[in-house]
């Protein structure tokens, strides 16, 4: 193995393959790329997504992207959070409206029936950090 993790056979082992035999060979090393590996993972849980939550794949996958992968409240990065972020949909239209990490979603949920109690809020963190 070279140290990016692609399968490299010995030189001499290639130049000894057959034309349909290299073809096979080089499938299996581009399958082997972590960047091919990271993308099949993403297309893989777009479509459980889409499945599962009836989010199209493109879209969700668009908005990930889009978002650089961080949740829209706090941006922790997936990888940090170690879970994927959660969708908020429009409850009509049920378009998806952006991602969020799970304690963002949660405080999301609960100030969207309150909006009043956000500004509050807000302005009750801002006067306590600045003393
Ligand atoms: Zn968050």
């Amino acid at each position: 193995m070279s140290k990016n993790n692609v399968y490299q056979a010995p030189a001499s082992a290639v130049r000894s393959l057959s034309p349909e035999e290299f073809d096979q060979y080089q499938l299996a090393r581009s399958r082997n790329t972590p960047a091919q590996k990271q993308e099949a993972r993403l297309r893989r849980r777009a479509v459980l997504i889409q499945s599962r939550y009836g989010i199209p794949a493109p879209i969700y996958l668009g908005q990930l992207q889009a978002q650089q992968f961080r949740c829209l409240g706090c941006r922790a990065h997936e990888k940090e959070l170690g879970i994927a972020l959660c969708a908020d949909r429009d409850p009509d239209t049920r378009d998806l409206r952006g991602l969020f990490c799970h304690s963002c979603k949660r405080v999301l949920d609960t100030l969207r029936k309150r909006p009043g109690a956000a500004r509050n809020l807000a302005i009750y963190i801002d006067h306590y950090q600045k003393i």
